[in-house]
């Protein structure tokens, strides 16, 4: 058990979450008492309070549920938890296939249990503290079920799948898995709103009216074919504004929150969406889609090329080999790697938002768009003055400050 991997799969994780917490400081560094110069006429003093009073409640929850994420791997790695589960299934069934999946379940079903409380307070405390929340406790219990309930419909074909090429094909295997999981993925990306949305939200066309005229304007001028918008009842859960496209070709749909008219004139709201097709005109869509995929299959490669040797489940306190065991030591392994690949993938979106802001500037209003922005970053309480180390990890979208600089 006391092998060289059994102490990298402790000290990785480790590692990451003393990362974490140096970050957070950096950020808590940036915090002054009165509001900085730069956010003058953006906001007032009393919502740039609130924006930090928000986030030092978010990442003390962040803290203890961070830490008692880490306890619970470390006690898990250390006493053998991983193994007892193993052999739990094992005692379950005989079939190699089965007993993967039974040993998914009981530990996915335990991590997604004991971090409810963790949501729980964010939802019925935090969020409800700062007037976000309208969620009901009965909506928090069916959301929660029903996210189960889809883990089972799609985690059984897909992780069996997975499991049984694994052991019908041998080391070719992660061909079949990354074929598998690409075409699963393309599937989800044309019917999420489909199959997925109408579990959770009600969501309905947009009204024919000025809203709608204006934004089939500005779509048919910047020759982008749209037919599909619709408003979802955010408001169902939270009163914070958003607005989404899902889907790709004759599929795509804009999706507006019904919060966000509350927050939003017409034209802004049109500067947002022109935002929007900036990202699928400059086809940044289609690149962060292969992108995803190309790294799959990395990834795949990569557990292919481990899976079998013993080294990965003797760590875990197993006797022999089993894929799954291997696949948790794995996925700790390659968490280094997944953050490096991260800060990549958030360096390339942060340079496609300003991409997306340029389209904007040469075919809307720029101003009107800054006004927007400015709007929903007070509304959501964002932070407006984070760390740039913090930035440079975390964040997929460029501050608030960089892009209005851009877009005047
Ligand atoms: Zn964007």
């Amino acid at each position: 058990m006391y092998n060289s991997i059994f102490f990298l799969i402790l000290i990785i994780p480790v590692t990451g979450f003393l990362l974490e917490r140096y970050l957070e400081h950096l950020n808590n560094r940036m915090w002054s008492d009165t509001l900085p110069a730069k956010l003058k006429g953006i906001c007032d003093e009393e919502e740039y309070r609130k924006t930090q009073l928000y986030e030092r409640d978010n990442k003390r929850l962040s803290f203890w549920s961070s830490s008692f994420n880490l306890a619970v791997i470390l006690i898990m790695i250390i006493a053998g938890g991983f193994s007892l589960v193993d052999n739990l299934a094992r005692s379950l069934s005989m079939n190699l296939v089965a007993i993967s999946l039974i040993f998914f379940g009981i530990i996915g079903f335990a991590s997604d249990v004991i971090n409810i409380p963790f949501s729980w307070y964010d939802t019925f405390v935090i969020e409800k503290k700062y007037g976000f929340n309208t969620m009901t406790i009965r909506t928090f219990i069916t959301d929660h079920i029903k996210s189960w309930f889809i883990a089972i419909i799609v985690g059984i074909p897909v992780l069996g799948l997975i499991t049984w090429f694994y052991y019908k094909t041998g080391p070719g295997f992660w061909l079949y898995a990354w074929a598998l999981i690409t075409l699963f993925s393309i599937f989800i990306n044309l019917f999420y709103s489909e199959l997925i949305v109408p579990l959770f939200n009600k969501q309905k066309p947009l009204e024919e009216g000025s809203l709608r005229d204006k934004i089939k304007d500005f779509a048919a001028k910047s020759v982008f074919k749209l037919k599909n918008i619709y408003v979802i009842d955010g408001s169902k859960r939270s009163t914070k504004a958003n607005a989404y496209f899902s889907g790709f070709g004759p599929k795509k749909r804009i999706v507006l929150y019904d919060t966000l008219p509350k927050e939003l004139t017409e034209e802004e709201i049109v500067a947002v969406l022109a935002h929007e097709i900036g990202h699928y005109r400059k086809k940044h869509v289609l690149f962060t889609l292969l992108f995803s995929f190309l790294l799959t299959g990395l990834m795949l490669f990569l557990f292919s090329l481990v899976v079998d040797s013993p080294g990965l489940s003797k760590a875990m306190g197993a006797e022999g080999p089993s894929f799954h065991l291997g696949l948790i030591v794995f996925g700790i392994l390659y968490s280094p790697l997944s953050l490096l690949i991260g800060l990549g993938f958030n360096y390339i979106s942060r340079k496609n938002e300003f991409a997306a802001d340029k389209f904007v500037r040469q075919n809307f209003k720029p101003e009107i768009l800054a006004d927007a922005l400015k709007k929903l970053s007070v509304k959501n309480l964002s932070n407006m003055m984070p760390h740039p180390a913090y930035v440079f990890f975390h964040y997929s979208h460029p501050p608030l400050l960089q892009r209005l600089e851009k877009l005047e």
